[in-house]
C-alpha cells in the first residue's frame, strides 16, 4: 500500500490522479489533499477518501468546509502557505503528487523533498525555476522525482533498460496546439476562448494557453534539461499533431525508442505512482490501424516566439528561467482577462527578460525573489501597453 498526498487535488492532474487511486484501492491510499479555492470538490474528495489532513487557500474556506463535513470525519483542515506545507511534509505520505499549477507549486514541492518524500512531478514550473537546486536536493535526500508530464514520462520510459552513457539526444514531441497552421496575422486575433480549445488534451487553463503559445514546450525543454541532466543541444522538439508518440530517445547507434499511447494523462500519472510496474488502467488500447498515419513537422520560431524565449532563458541561466516563468504567468493571466492580445504574451516576456540581469541561483529564496521581480516588471510592461 502506497500512501499518497496530492497537492492540487481539484485540478486536471489532481482529479486524474484520483481516478488512478480509485482504480487501485488495494495499492494506493490518499492521506493528504490540497486545493486552491474549489472547496466543493475537495469536500467531496474528503468524504470519499477520508484523508488524514487537507489544506485550502483561505481560513474562511477551511471554516466553511469544517461546517459541511459529516460528523464522523476526523480529517485535519488547514489553510494557506503553512497548510500546504503541512500536506507536503506529512509523516504518513510516501509520495507527494506535485500538481499545483504555476510557481505556487515550487515551495511545497521543495518542502516535500526536504522531508525525503518521493515526488510525482507534474508542476514543471518547479524545475524551470529551480531545477539545479531541486535536483541537487533530491540527490542529497536520496529521493526519486518521477515525471508526470507525458513527454518526460515518455523519455523516462525510453531510458529504462538502456545505458545512460549511450544516449545521443531526446526528441520531445509537441501537438503544436490549436494554432499550428495559423499565419502570423491570424494569430493577432486569437481570443482566450479559441486558445482554451486544445485539440488533444484536457488540461488546466494556464497550461492550455502555454500549449497554444508553445511556451509549454519551452518549459518542457528546461524541465528535461534538469530531470535528465542533458545539454541543450541534446534536446530537440518535433511537432506531432496526433500526440500518439509522447517523446523519443535516440541512442548512439542510431536506435530511436519512442513511447506511444492514447493521449490521456492517466498513463503517465499511473506510471509515476507504480514505477517500475505498469499497472492496469481503464484506458482503451492504442489502435494504430484506426489512426493510420502520424505526422511530424519542425517548429516555427517566428510564429511561436515563446519557444525561442525559453531556450534563450535556459542559455542565459541563473535566475533567467525563473524570470521567464514569472513573466509568462502574468502575461497569460492578462491574456485570459482580455487585457493583452495573444501576440503580446511573448512581447511582455521578452521585455521583462531584457530588463533582467541574471543572478546566480544559490537558494530557493533567490528564486522566489527573481519570480517576484519578474511579476512586478511584467505588470509594469502591461500597463505601458495601455
Ligand atoms: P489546474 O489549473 O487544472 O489545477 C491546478 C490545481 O492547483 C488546482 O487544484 C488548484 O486549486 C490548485 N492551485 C492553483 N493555484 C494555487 C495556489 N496559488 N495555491 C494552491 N493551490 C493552487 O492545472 P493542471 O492540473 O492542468 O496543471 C497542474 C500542473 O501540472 C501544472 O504545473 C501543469 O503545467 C502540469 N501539467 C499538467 C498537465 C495536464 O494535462 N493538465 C500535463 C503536464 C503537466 P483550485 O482549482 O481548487 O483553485
Amino acid at each position: 500500500m502506497k500512501n499518497i498526498s496530492i497537492l492540487g487535488s481539484t485540478g486536471s492532474i489532481g482529479t486524474s490522479t484520483i481516478k488512478v487511486v480509485r482504480s487501485n484501492p488495494d495499492r494506493y491510499r490518499i492521506v493528504g489533499l490540497s486545493a486552491g479555492n474549489n472547496i466543493d470538490l475537495i469536500g467531496q474528495q474528503i468524504e470519499e477518501f477520508r484523508p488524514v489532513a487537507i489544506s485550502v487557500s483561505q481560513e474562511a474556506q477551511a471554516q466553511v468546509l469544517k461546517s459541511r463535513l459529516s460528523h464522523d470525519i476526523k480529517t485535519e483542515i488547514y489553510w494557506g502557505k503553512d497548510g500546504y506545507k503541512k500536506i507536503a511534509v506529512m509523516d504518513e505520505a510516501d509520495i507527494v503528487v506535485s500538481a499545483i499549477s504555476g510557481a505556487a507549486g515550487l515551495v511545497p514541492t521543495y518542502e516535500a523533498i526536504l522531508k525525503k518524500k518521493d515526488i510525482a512531478l507534474a508542476n514543471k514550473e518547479t524545475m524551470v525555476m529551480a531545477g539545479a537546486i531541486i535536483m541537487a536536493l533530491a540527490e542529497d535526500k536520496g529521493i526519486s522525482i518521477l515525471p508526470v508530464d507525458s513527454e518526460h514520462s515518455a523519455v523516462f520510459q525510453c531510458m529504462q533498460g538502456h545505458n545512460r552513457a549511450d544516449l545521443r539526444r531526446i526528441i520531445l514531441t509537441a501537438s503544436g496546439g490549436p494554432f499550428r497552421d495559423f499565419t502570423l496575422s491570424q494569430l493577432e486575433n486569437i481570443t482566450p476562448a479559441m486558445a482554451l480549445k486544445h485539440p488533444n488534451w484536457e488540461m488546466g487553463k494556464k497550461i492550455t494557453i502555454d500549449s497554444a503559445t508553445l511556451m509549454n514546450k519551452g518549459l518542457e525543454i528546461i524541465e528535461a534539461k534538469w530531470l535528465f541532466n542533458l545539454d541543450l543541444d541534446q534536446i530537440d522538439v518535433l511537432v506531432h499533431p496526433e500526440s500518439i508518440i509522447h517523446s523519443m530517445v535516440e541512442y548512439n547507434d542510431g536506435s530511436v525508442i519512442a513511447q506511444m499511447g492514447v493521449p490521456d494523462m492517466i498513463t503517465p500519472i499511473s506510471y509515476a505512482l507504480s514505477y517500475p510496474e505498469h499497472l492496469k488502467t481503464d484506458l482503451p488500447g492504442l489502435r494504430l490501424e484506426a489512426i493510420k498515419s502520424l505526422h511530424f513537422y519542425e517548429t516555427d520560431p517566428v510564429k511561436f516566439r515563446c519557444l525561442r524565449l525559453a531556450v534563450d532563458a535556459l542559455k542565459e541561466g541563473g535566475s533567467m528561467p525563473a524570470v521567464l516563468n514569472g513573466a509568462n504567468e502574468i502575461a497569460v493571466a492578462s491574456f485570459l482577462n482580455e487585457e493583452i492580445s495573444f501576440l503580446q504574451i511573448p512581447e511582455i516576456i521578452e521585455r521583462t527578460m531584457s530588463a533582467h540581469r541574471p543572478l546566480a541561483i544559490d537558494s530557493i529564496e533567490t528564486v522566489i525573489e527573481a519570480d517576484s521581480w519578474a511579476r512586478t516588471k511584467a505588470l509594469n510592461e502591461i500597463m505601458k501597453l495601455e
